[in-house]
Parts: structure tokens; C-alpha cells; sequence
């Protein structure tokens, strides 16, 4: 058996095509979808994070801009821009990219951007409303994951999911998703005794460690779906994921490679909480 491939590269582009026209709809009625992202300093990913959000909403005829800010920002400036853009009609959503240099505190900036504008979903109005299951805008990245498995058509109410990772971006919402949708959900971290014996029991596993192809095929059940949230540059320069792919692929009903996986769904569900936003809060 060789698992079935979940690419986040078609389904992203397949929901893109809907979003154009839901954008086309959208400046019918005088209003066009508006991202703003603010980058601090010049980190080289953060660099390329941010032009493949930017080439996206283009893609998708959404207005973008972006806020190159130097490293020496204050805080107090970042704060002034954000407060600026709050206020702006025309921006429907803002996002900072992370990390931010040292001397500001990413938790002040996150708790200054609107929460009607907070499409990345990190405000802790956003992330409360999640966890009681109320309208809010879904952090990127978890959400990307539950359109995927999804996709497999596989139902996941009931289902034993895994998740090994428990942080605020990734491990954690995606566990609360995966529990709204009726899975019972293991969460690990690196304090999990035999965490071999507990992955080997998920019917869905989803790697959000950061650790290049920890995962072997000894982690995973036979027929489980696998969701790599993983991206690792290793030495020789390549991109890979917390899965060894080719592997686990063997045994695997379902799994995302990287790159091609769960990245480009992180960046369309950033554009779907945008256009969400202008369509709530137009102006
Ligand atoms: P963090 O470093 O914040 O969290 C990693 C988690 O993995 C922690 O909870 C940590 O446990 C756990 N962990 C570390 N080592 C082990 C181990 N040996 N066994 C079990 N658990 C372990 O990372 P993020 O959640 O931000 O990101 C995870 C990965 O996903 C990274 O590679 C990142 O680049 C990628 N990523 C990809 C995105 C995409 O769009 N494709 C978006 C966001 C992230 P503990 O809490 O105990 O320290």
C-alpha cells in the first residue's frame, strides 16, 4: 500500500478559484478586500513568508500591502502603525509576521490589532471565541489542516487523533478543531512518555514539532492519515517536513508532503479569513 498524497498545492488552488470570484462579487458591491502585513527587521524566511502572502492576495485580485518596518522600530511605532491601520476602512486584515525583534513584546502587538481584523487569528478575543466555538476568525494554519483532512473525505468524528505539539500557533488550536469536530484528541510534547505507543494508536497524526523527519514509520498505524506540519531546512539546503515522507508513505492512507502541503493551505485560509472580514466588516 502507498498512501494517498493530500496536496495543499491543488486544494489551495482550487479554493483560490472560488475566492476570485467571491472577490469579483465583493468589488460588484464597491468593496475590495484589503490585507496589510507589516514585517519588522529583515529575517530571510520571514522575507519569503511575506512575498507568498502578498503573491497570493494578487492572485486573487485582493488589494495588498506591505509594511516593511526596519529592526530598529520601536514598539511604540509598531503600535502607532497598527492603531493607524485599525482605523483604515479600506484594510480588512492585518497581520504582523512573527518573530518580531527582542525589544518588542509580540504579545502587546498581538492584543493591539482589532480583533475584527486579527485574520491570522492569534488575538486572545479570537482564540477565546474559538475555544467556546464561536464566530471568530480560525488561525491559519489549523484551519488549512482541517480543510485537508477533509478533502480525504474520511469522517473524522471519532476518530483517535494525535497531535504531537502543543504550541499557541499549531499544536493546540488544531487539537480543539479536530475536537469540535467530534475526534478524541491526544495531545504530546517532548515532557509525552512512549510517545511511540500513543502515536501508533492515531487513526489521524499530525507532526507540528519542528524536528526534520522524526517521525519514521515506527510512530505511525498502518492506514492512518498523516498531516506534516513540519518545515525544517536542513543542512544541505532543502525543505523538509517532521515526516520521513518517503517512509511513512508506505503505510499511510492519507498523507501532506512538504513543500506542498500545509503551507500554501495556511496562506489560503489567510486570504478566507480576509475576504470573510471585508464581507462582515466592509468598511
Ligand atoms: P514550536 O517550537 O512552538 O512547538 C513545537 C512543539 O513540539 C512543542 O510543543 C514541543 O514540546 C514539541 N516537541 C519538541 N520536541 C519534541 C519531541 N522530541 N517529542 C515530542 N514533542 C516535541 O513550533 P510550532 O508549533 O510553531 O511549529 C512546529 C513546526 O511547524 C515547525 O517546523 C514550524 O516551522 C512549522 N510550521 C509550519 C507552518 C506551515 O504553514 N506549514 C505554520 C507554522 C509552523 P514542548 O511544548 O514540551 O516544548
Amino acid at each position: 500500500m502507498s498512501g494517498v498524497i493530500i496536496s495543499g498545492k491543488v486544494l489551495a488552488k482550487e479554493m483560490r478559484e472560488t475566492m476570485k470570484s467571491e472577490v469579483e462579487e465583493l468589488k460588484k458591491a464597491g468593496i475590495i478586500p484589503g490585507l496589510t502585513v507589516i514585517l519588522v527587521g529583515n529575517n530571510p524566511a520571514s522575507l519569503s513568508y511575506v512575498k507568498a502572502k502578498r503573491k497570493a492576495c494578487q492572485e486573487v485580485g485582493m488589494y495588498s500591502e506591505l509594511i516593511h518596518l526596519p529592526e530598529s522600530t520601536t514598539q511604540d511605532e509598531l503600535l502607532g502603525k497598527i492603531s493607524e491601520l485599525n482605523k483604515n476602512p479600506k484594510i480588512h486584515g492585518i497581520l504582523v509576521q512573527l518573530p518580531l525583534p527582542e525589544h518588542i513584546e509580540e504579545k502587546a502587538v498581538i492584543a493591539a490589532i482589532s480583533p475584527y481584523k486579527d485574520v491570522d487569528g492569534f488575538h486572545p478575543i479570537n482564540v477565546g471565541n474559538m475555544v467556546i466555538g464561536d464566530s471568530c476568525f480560525l488561525p491559519c494554519t489549523p484551519h488549512g489542516i482541517i480543510k485537508m483532512i477533509e478533502k480525504t473525505g474520511i469522517e473524522i468524528s471519532g476518530k483517535h487523533a494525535v497531535v504531537i505539539g502543543r504550541s499557541n500557533i499549531v499544536g493546540k488550536p488544531v487539537s480543539l478543531l479536530l475536537l469540535q469536530k467530534n475526534a478524541t484528541v491526544t495531545i504530546c510534547h517532548s515532557r509525552t512518555n512512549h510517545l511511540k505507543e500513543i502515536t501508533r494508536r492515531a487513526d489521524i497524526l499530525i507532526a507540528a514539532v519542528g524536528r526534520p523527519k522524526m517521525i519514521t514509520k515506527e510512530y505511525v498505524s498502518p492506514g492512518a492519515i498523516v498531516i506534516d506540519v513540519g518545515v525544517n531546512r536542513i543542512e544541505n539546503g532543502t525543505l523538509v517536513g517532521d515526516v520521513d515522507f518517503e517512509e511513512v508513505r508506505k503505510i499511510a492512507s492519507y498523507i501532506t508532503p512538504v513543500p506542498g502541503g500545509v503551507g500554501p493551505m495556511t496562506i489560503t485560509m489567510l486570504l478566507s479569513n480576509t475576504i470573510k472580514s471585508a464581507k462582515q466588516f466592509p468598511a
